[in-house]
């Protein structure tokens, strides 16, 4: 296992901050961490990263003890916390050779990091120069400069507009495919758009640790279709799981599906069958956000 938390309790004065709770992540795995502001994401996370002690348990990175041996496990863990500390004077290559210095990161690998963040046309600027998104390349860029196994991201997308986002999801998807990710969110559609894992945390404790398909198959299906045509609510019926519908508009329909089967094809076909052309089709995962909302109200 890269990570290996065993039954970490963080105490503040007489508040626990996080409560006994243990998880594993491994290799190739992006976890989201997900919880509601206070709940006790940053606490774990710096305790991964051996910034601060727990009161009580045990941490391993890449099989490491962080606390006993904190700059040992250091070497195995990017961190990229959640106000992104950079210097904004530097120069995002100067920055980079800066930090590059202090794990003794050849400039040949700073040039291939620099191309691999997609920093290459901005890397002589000054980062005070760079939009919020491309700061993010470059403390992902730091994060990753001394080749860790493990990347633990605080809020990485926090801030972002809708186009910096899918940019910075997706490099961070590709940056996890050789290594162990742990993110932190305190949104929904972020762990569904990029993690293979979510875990749950709610005031200190941990309320759900699962792979995102096992979550998606307990819940129901709502699709928003728009149609070409107007439709007979007969038709709508003989549509295979159909647990219930409502025509919002002339040729919108919502439809809710009790199934692990992704219906999208399947209205595909239907719709096709039946001589209609589909002009809009949007799957949503209500009950994800509803069981968040419920664990963590
Ligand atoms: P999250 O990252 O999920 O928003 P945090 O881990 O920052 O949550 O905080 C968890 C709880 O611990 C909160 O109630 C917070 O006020 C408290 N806490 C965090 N850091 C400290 C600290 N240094 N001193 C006192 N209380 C803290």
């Amino acid at each position: 296992m890269s990570i290996e938390l065993t039954s970490i309790t963080k105490t503040y004065g007489i508040q626990k901050a996080v409560n006994n709770i243990s998880f594993s992540a491994q290799k190739g795995e992006i976890v989201g961490f997900l919880g509601p502001n206070g709940a006790g994401k940053s606490t774990t996370m710096k305790i991964l990263t051996g910034f601060i002690q727990p009161s009580k348990g045990a941490v391993l990175v890449s099989g490491i003890d962080v606390i006993s041996n904190p700059i040992e496990a250091q070497k195995n863990i990017g961190y990229l916390p959640e106000h992104n500390p950079l210097y904004l004077d530097m120069y995002v290559r100067e920055y980079l050779q800066f930090q590059g210095s202090l794990y003794n990161v050849e400039r040949p690998k700073i040039n291939e990091i620099v191309e691999k963040v997609g920093l290459t046309i901005e890397a002589h600027k000054k980062i005070n120069q760079l939009s919020k998104g491309y700061r993010q390349r470059v403390g992902l860029a730091a994060a990753i400069l001394h080749n860790p196994e493990v990347l633990i991201l605080d809020e990485p997308t926090t801030g972002l507009d809708p186009n910096q986002l899918v940019e910075i999801r997706q490099l961070i998807k590709e940056l996890g495919k050789d290594k162990t990710v742990l993110l932190s969110t305190h949104i929904m559609q972020e762990v569904e758009a990029m993690c293979d894992r979510v875990i749950i945390i709610n005031k200190g404790e941990i309320v759900v640790n699962k792979p995102i398909s096992e979550l998606k198959t307990d819940n129901e299906q709502v699709i928003k279709v728009t149609f070409d045509y107007k439709l007979e609510e007969q038709f709508i019926k003989r549509l295979p799981n159909i647990a219930s519908y409502k025509n919002t508009l002339e040729n919108n329909w919502i439809l809710t599906f009790n199934t692990s089967e992704d219906m999208r094809p399947v209205i595909f076909d239907f719709a096709q069958e039946n001589g209609l052309k589909i002009l809009g089709l949007n799957a949503e995962n209500k009950n994800l956000e509803n069981l968040f909302r419920e664990l963590t109200q």
